[in-house]
This record gives structure tokens, sequence and C-alpha cells, in this order.
């Protein structure tokens, strides 16, 4: 038996009939981009996060750099963010000339609270909060922060929807939450997919503008905008994922809960989870100073494993231009070096005894 990283054709699987019945439903209608799917999609989105306004948009990352084009952040200004996160959120900073100021993350590979104030400046405009691998993060201090120093708070959601910090839904906390519907991601859609929420209606206005070239009237363009709409065929796939959401977010926690009880070898680290937060349990990392031994290791046993993420973002090649030194970010480069991602995935049977068989004899 080959265990997989990931398979998403289970996640379909489950829900066949459904998706199936929806997309013959959009096909047949001969309405394709911003109809009706999206319009009911948006609003119980929106529902969904405890937010007032959702607008949906072609990916997570054009969520996150039209959020910033819309707070107009760009060129001379900073933005904090953990050093430990997958690049496209830094991404969505650099695309509009901001500079990412990088800060440690804790324990819960979310961004270290302790450790931001030390890197406000006066150029800083906003704090990006990544909910890594489903968990949310310390968003009472953070709100706090963002208050005295007069900051933005951009939520990049993309691996956490549903999760909550106290009770309430991530994305619901800041100025914009950005959502993705990449098809891995908990609320993943067939094909590429983004959204933003916000409780702001001016700011609503404008990503409605901004993703349609920058018209609110077709043919009269009052800002240069982008192409950015989700397409009717996910937004009504996405509406049948929705309604499964708490079943979905729950069998992954049923799955990672037994890889905690299970797993024993002290070699390998579990993850843990803060008290004031909720996970929806994106990725189950763990951490392992041989990591690269244990990836062989799990290979030859016909298991695959991921590493989210390799290389941070401050070390990449497309950042060579920071000028960031390798050595800065301890913490962030030590997480790269050791961190492993075990196959987790809706639908997944006895490959789970597979996994921690075989992890627990390395
Ligand atoms: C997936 C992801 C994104 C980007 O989403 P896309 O839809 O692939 O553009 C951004 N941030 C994080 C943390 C992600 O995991």
């Amino acid at each position: 038996m080959k265990v997989f990283p990931n398979r998403l054709d289970r996640g379909f699987y489950q829900y066949q009939e459904e998706f199936e019945n929806k997309a013959i439903e959009v096909l047949r209608s001969g309405q394709y981009i911003l109809g009706k799917e999206v319009e009911e999609f948006e609003k119980e989105f929106a529902d969904y996060t405890g937010t007032k306004y959702c607008v949906g948009l072609a990916s997570g990352l054009d969520a996150l750099w039209l959020a910033f084009r819309i707070l107009g952040i760009g060129k001379g200004d900073e933005v904090i963010v953990q050093g430990n996160t997958y690049i496209a959120s830094v991404m969505g900073i650099t695309i509009n000339g901001a500079t990412p100021i990088f800060v440690e993350p804790n324990c819960y590979y979310n961004i270290d609270v302790d450790k931001i104030e030390e890197k406000i400046s006066d150029r800083t405009k906003a704090i990006l909060v990544v909910h890594l691998y489903g968990q949310a993060s310390q968003m009472g201090k953070i709100k706090e922060l963002a208050q005295k120093y007069q900051l933005r708070i951009v939520e990049d959601c993309a691996q956490a929807h549903g999760a909550m910090f106290k009770g309430e839904q991530v994305g619901s906390f800041g100025d914009v939450g950005c959502f993705s519907f990449y098809p891995s991601k908990n609320l993943g859609a067939f094909g590429d997919g983004g959204a933003i929420v916000t409780n702001d209606k001016e700011l609503d206005r404008l990503f409605r503008i901004y993703r349609n070239y920058g018209s609110e009237r077709k043919y009269y363009n009052c800002v240069i905008g982008a192409n950015s709409r989700l397409d009717e065929l996910q937004a009504g796939l996405l509406r049948v994922k929705l309604r499964h959401i708490q079943e979905i977010n729950q069998e992954r926690e049923q799955i990672c809960k037994r890889y905690l009880s299970c797993i024993c070898n002290e070699k390998i680290l579990l993850p843990q989870i803060d008290d004031d937060v909720t996970t929806v349990w994106h990725q189950f990392v763990v951490r392992c100073q041989e990591r690269d031994k244990l990836i062989d290791y799990l290979s030859q046993n016909g298991i695959g494993s991921s590493i989210h993420y390799p290389i941070p973002p401050h070390m990449s090649e497309a950042y060579k231009d920071l000028g960031i030194k390798p050595g800065t970010l301890p913490v962030t480069e030590k997480y790269a070096n050791e961190v492993l991602s075990l196959p987790l995935y809706n639908g997944m049977g006895i490959e789970q005894d597979k996994v921690i068989e075989t992890i627990n004899k390395f």
C-alpha cells in the first residue's frame, strides 16, 4: 500500500453526486462569469465567517495584493509578517512595492506577538497575520498593537477556513481577510479561486471594482484594476463544499487527534495547539532534527510527505534583493530545516495506520 501526501480525489468522491449535479447546472446555465453562483457564494461565505461582505476573486494571491493596493500600502511602506509563511503572503506585499519586515514565529508556527513591537517603525503601515497550518493567531495582542500604532490588519486565512480565536472566526478581526480556494485548501475548489471578507462597505465596493478591470460600470474604468474574478463553476462547486465544511474540518480533526495520540517517537516533535484558539488542521506538521533521513525512510516504506516550506521567503532567490542574510531569522530557519507534513486528507482510511506504525519505528 502506497500512501500519498494528499489525495484530492477522495474529497471529490465524498460528495460526488452533489458536485456533478452542480457542475452540470452551471454548464447548462449559459452564465459563466459574475452570475448567481458567485453572488450566492459571497453571501454564504460572509455569513459563514461572520462578516458583512465577501468578494470572490481569482486566487488567494490576488486577494492579498489587492488588499494592500486598495489600502494604499506601497512604495516606502513596511508591512510586518511572520518569517515562516508561504511566499505568496510576502508577494502580496512586494507586488505593491512595499517592504516585508519579518518577525519570528512562536511554538505554534504563528507570528510571535511579543516580537512585533520591536519591529514597528514610522514606515510601518500594516500587520499581515498568517493563520498557518490551520491554527488561528493571537488576535487579541495583534489588535492591541494595531490600535496603539494605527496599523491596518490584513489576515491571510488561506489555510484556515473556519479557524477561531476565542470563538470568533479568522478573517473577521482585521480590515481584510484573504482566502484561497486552491484545491488542497480545506475549502478547496476544482481549480483556482480566492476571496476577501470585510466589514467595511467601501472596501467591499473597491474590491468589486478592482477585480473587474477597475470598472463599476462596464467599459467605464476609474482605476487600473485586474482580471480577478471567481468564476461561476468554481463558485457553484464551492457552495456545495461550504455546506459540508464543518464535516470536512471535523474529519481532519479526527485524523489529527489520532496522529497526536498514536505517534510515539522521541525523535518526532508533535504539533501543539494554543489554548485560546481552534485549528482546522490544514496540515499536520511535525518536527524532526533528522528530517531528511525521516523523509527517505518514509519514502522507502511507500509513504509520501511534504515540507511546508523548505526555503523561508527571506532566503528565497526571488527575494535576494532584500539583502537579508541567512542566520537573521534563526527560529524561522530552524523550522524550515525541521518541519515535515504527514499525509493528511479527507477520506484517509487505513493508510493512517501504516503512517503511524512506520513512523513509530523510525
Ligand atoms: C495557498 C496560500 C496562498 C495563496 O493562495 P493561491 O490561491 O494559491 O494564490 C497564500 N497564503 C498562504 C498562507 C497559502 O497557504
